[in-house]
């Protein structure tokens, strides 16, 4: 008998076609998140099995963060498809446990057995409560569920059924660009598209000496925490200062927010194209603030192209935080370092932008030679899962 993870695919199975190139990155991206771990990975188009001798709990709770997987169980398996050998190892495997009561639930994806799951159940908790004393059979709520799965060369035993987060898996769907700043949207935002397999890449605007250091350590912090699902993120840095700077002195302030935006999403736009990152993404809510309204957030969009995912676009904030503490970036969201935005942000921004005023305005700046020079000067780190950037400890 040997001891696995266990994983299932849930959604993953109803790809058909191309059901091979999913599972082929998903067994990548477990291999990735192990990787410092003696594993092996075998799959089929059912199951994904976790061979290790290391820590079954530390894998479990790797893969627990891994997209593109709907259950995961630690596993026994059985080479044997044959009643009495199958019932033998769980026997074994039940004098271990402490319990009262119990049920079987039998798969049987071999047709050759003759018995149906019902009474493959019926015999195999008649042989436990024979051999093990004082338990009885409890259906609607057992301390012990023993799941039991007969394939075609060999049997599957596991006991507890850990949910996993679903989704696909990361680069399944190609990347994206994440607009992340130090904010609680951001990172979130970032992990809903990357549970829909897109692969992450992310990049900052600061605004050096208006913005401080400890800002853009809290962008890496959140980044890194996102590699957790992501795998490795490259992150990209703008140095926005002079950009900001020429619209504060050129464009009426309740605009500032306006333009300033629209300069993130032309830099980002150039970026994700040069970076074959097909969509941006951003936390953006709709109502949120001025600049999120429906008439703001077209006049925003109306410089780019690309396409623009906006995973938060209807959620509200208490839930947004919500799912900030599930992925644990909430309490580095929260730490109080300014980001570019605040700074510069006017008495009364405009809350219904003009199109024609927005481009007007924008004539009063050199802004295609400043976004040049900000983007040939910019600067990409690489975010890893374990080795920490060396400015974060100043956190
Ligand atoms: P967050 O909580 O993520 O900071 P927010 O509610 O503060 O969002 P805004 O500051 O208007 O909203 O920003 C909206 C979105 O624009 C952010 O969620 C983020 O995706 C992007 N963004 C804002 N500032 C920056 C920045 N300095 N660098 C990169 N992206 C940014
Ligand atoms: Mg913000």
């Amino acid at each position: 008998m040997k001891k696995v993870v266990l994983i299932k695919y849930g959604e993953l199975s109803t790809k058909k076609d191309n059901i091979n190139f999913f599972l082929t990155k998903l067994k990548e991206n477990v291999l990735y998140a192990l990787k410092d771990l003696d594993v092996t990975v075998d799959y089929d188009l059912g199951r994904m099995f976790i061979n290790t001798n290391d820590n079954h709990e530390e894998v479990v709770s790797r893969v627990t963060k891994i997209f593109g997987i709907h259950e995961i169980n630690i596993c026994y398996i059985i080479d044997s498809i044959d009643f009495d050998d199958v019932s033998k190892e769980v026997l074994k495997l039940l004098k271990d446990k402490e319990f009262k009561t119990f049920k079987i639930e039998t798969k049987r994806s071999n047709k050759k057995i003759n018995s149906t799951s019902i009474e493959l159940s019926r015999k195999m908790g008649g042989v436990i409560l024979k051999n093990i004393s004082d338990i009885k059979v409890d259906v609607n709520n057992p301390e012990i569920l023993v799941n039991i799965e007969y394939r075609n060369n060999n049997t599957l035993v596991y006991f507890e059924k850990i949910k996993g987060l679903g989704g696909y898996p990361v680069g399944t769907l190609g990347k994206g660009l994440l607009m992340l700043s130090g904010g609680i949207d951001s990172p979130v935002a970032g992990y809903l598209a990357c549970k829909r397999g897109v692969k992450l890449e992310a990049i900052y605007f600061e605004s050096p000496p208006h913005t401080s250091i400890e800002a853009k350590n809290k962008v890496i912090a959140l980044a890194r925490k996102l590699t957790s699902y992501n795998g490795e993120i490259n992150l990209h840095i703008i140095n926005f200062t002079e950009i900001q700077e020429a619209i504060y002195k050129n464009i009426p302030h309740e605009y500032l927010i306006t333009i300033m935006r629209r300069m993130m999403y032309r830099i980002s736009a150039i970026i994700a194209s040069n970076r074959n990152s097909k969509i941006l993404i951003n936390g953006e809510s709709i109502g949120q603030v001025a600049s999120q309204t429906l008439t703001s957030m077209s006049a925003i969009n109306e410089v780019v192209k690309i396409p623009v995912i906006r995973p938060l676009a209807c959620f509200d904030k208490l839930d947004i935080i919500d799912i900030a503490k599930n992925i644990d970036t909430y309490e580095t969201s929260i730490l109080p370092f300014e980001d570019c935005c605040t700074i510069f942000v006017p008495k009364h921004p405009v809350i219904n932008p003009d199109k024609k005023r927005c481009s007007e305005y924008e004539t009063l700046i050199p802004y295609e030679e400043l976004i040049y020079q900000a983007i040939k000067n910019h600067e990409i780190l690489k975010i890893n899962t374990k080795e920490k950037h060396e400015f974060e400890d100043l956190l």
